[in-house]
């Protein structure tokens, strides 16, 4: 007999076995990812800034019976806790019933995105309008922030230590703002500018008023009238704006993106899709047998450095501390800890294929994306896991029936970029990028696949409850 197999059985037995999630989900599976999207969308649209989603995930902590993290009491199996640092960062953990010693799970993704924050002496009036001055946060393409509806948000202290929250165009019948850009008839020579400067960080001004003081001797009475409408509502003086941080952010809400409504559409999905869905997988786990951390942090955009982002200790000294409370060596449970660092990765756009290497880059509706390394140039500034690491969460996300592909940011020598999972890594932690791909990352409106998030979402918990 002729046990030779033709080519289409080898094939079917030995190629990659890779396919479009909805072709291999059920109908329920499907729409439990749909369902799943309603919360993130809501989540989207109230958490635009880092401190407001700190504040939403401490509010649906506290739904889910998280406490406030104690060091002087005893924790012990079970226990749910969190950590606010500083209003821009916050962590969770739920205790498990294995030794602290075999280290913790965590799951690290960033609450910052790309904005425009206003500088410390933002206002002024030009030409009789209104206008701030600002300083872009991230890395974006300066001129797709122009002619967009913005919305303001972010904290004021008065000179007589008073905090002012400041929450405005989010409301429909809120006023919003917007940096204007040139009419295409008058904008041949802005036309010949590169790319990168067709609107310049200086020129990047935003528009907030129009109407002048009614007086005929002074002068900047627009201005005048602006900070006078302030200060009757907040208190505000001039001054006061150097103590204060304000971040314009795309005013609209999440939406629903194409016929089949597959897809969202929304400001800040890098890395929010991340943030929800490790959140979501914390909040949802009982009774772990290995303590599972999330940390959401701020700053990533801008190189994870400064004490709200995950280069500083904050991370450590919160694992080190459930570690003392429950009768562990610090070094030693840092040591033994994994890690997935969820943050997104660029999908393949097929308008824009040149950038991507097709056969490593992830796609829209393949599932969460595994990413090995980061970096650029000869993988600098990645940590690169190993191949252990990657076969460990390979058999976790497979054994769990996670739809996962795998990812790479971009062609070689074509650019990168890196996440907060070098920072972890060199705590002497197994780390690895999971997370969701998006289309028109950095931009204004960032688009992510319903089953995509779905997974995300899943193979944090699986991580969790394994
Ligand atoms: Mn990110
Ligand atoms: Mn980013």
């Amino acid at each position: 007999m002729n046990s030779q197999k033709d080519a289409k059985q080898l094939k079917e037995e030995l190629f990659t076995k890779k396919k479009n999630a909805c072709l291999i989900l059920s109908d329920e599976d499907i729409k439990a990812a749909d369902e799943f999207c309603v919360g993130y969308k809501s989540f989207l649209d109230d958490a635009k800034t880092e401190r407001e989603a700190v504040k939403e995930a401490v509010r649906l902590a506290k739904e889910n019976g998280f406490l406030e993290f104690d060091f002087s009491k005893k924790l012990k199996p079970g226990d749910k806790v969190y950590k606010v640092n500083r209003d821009k960062a916050v962590l969770l953990a739920v205790i498990g019933t294995d030794d602290i010693s075999k280290g913790v799970r965590i799951s690290a993704a960033h609450i910052d995105s790309p904005r425009i924050d206003l500088k410390q002496n933002p206002l002024y009036e030009d030409g009789e309008l209104a206008l701030f001055k600002t300083h872009y946060y991230g890395g974006i393409k300066k001129y797709q922030w122009t002619t967009v509806p913005l919305s303001l948000h972010g904290v004021v202290f008065l000179k007589t230590g008073e905090k002012i929250n400041i929450v405005i165009g989010e409301c429909k019948d809120d006023p919003v703002f917007c940096i204007t850009d040139l009419l295409p008839h008058l904008a041949q020579a802005q036309m010949k500018r590169t790319a990168s400067e067709i609107v310049k960080g200086e020129e990047l001004n935003i528009l907030i008023g129009s109407r002048p003081f009614k007086d005929d001797k002074e002068s900047e009475k627009v201005k005048l009238n602006i900070i006078k409408l302030l200060n009757e509502k907040y208190g505000i003086e001039e001054d006061d704006f150097i103590s204060a941080e304000l971040e314009a952010v795309p005013a609209y809400k999440a939406r629903d993106i194409g016929f089949d409504r597959s897809m969202i559409g929304a400001y800040g999905q890098d890395d929010r899709v991340c943030a929800y869905t490790a959140l979501k997988a914390i909040l949802d786990i009982e009774n772990p047998k290995r303590t599972a951390v999330t940390v959401l942090t701020d700053k990533e955009e801008t190189g994870s450095d400064g004490n709200t982002g995950l280069n500083s200790a904050y991370l450590s000294y919160f694992i080190s501390d459930l570690a003392e409370n429950l009768g562990g060596v610090p070094r030693h449970v840092i040591s033994a800890s994994e890690c997935l660092s969820a943050d997104v990765n660029a999908a393949v756009d097929p308008t824009f294929p040149d950038v991507t290497e097709i056969k490593n880059a992830s796609k829209i509706n393949y599932g969460v994306v595994v990413t090995k390394f980061t970096g650029s140039r000869g993988k600098a500034g990645t940590s690169d896991a190993s191949a252990e690491y990657v076969f460990r969460v390979r058999e976790l996300l497979d054994r769990n029936s996670v739809i996962w592909q795998t990812g790479e940011l971009g062609k070689v020598d074509l650019g990168g970029g890196g996440t907060v999972a070098q920072y972890i890594a060199n705590l002497n932690i197994d780390v690895i990028d999971v997370g969701v791909p998006i289309l028109s990352m950095h931009a204004p409106f960032e688009i992510a696949s319903k089953v995509d998030t779905y997974m995300a979402y899943k193979s944090f918990k699986v991580f969790f409850e394994d």
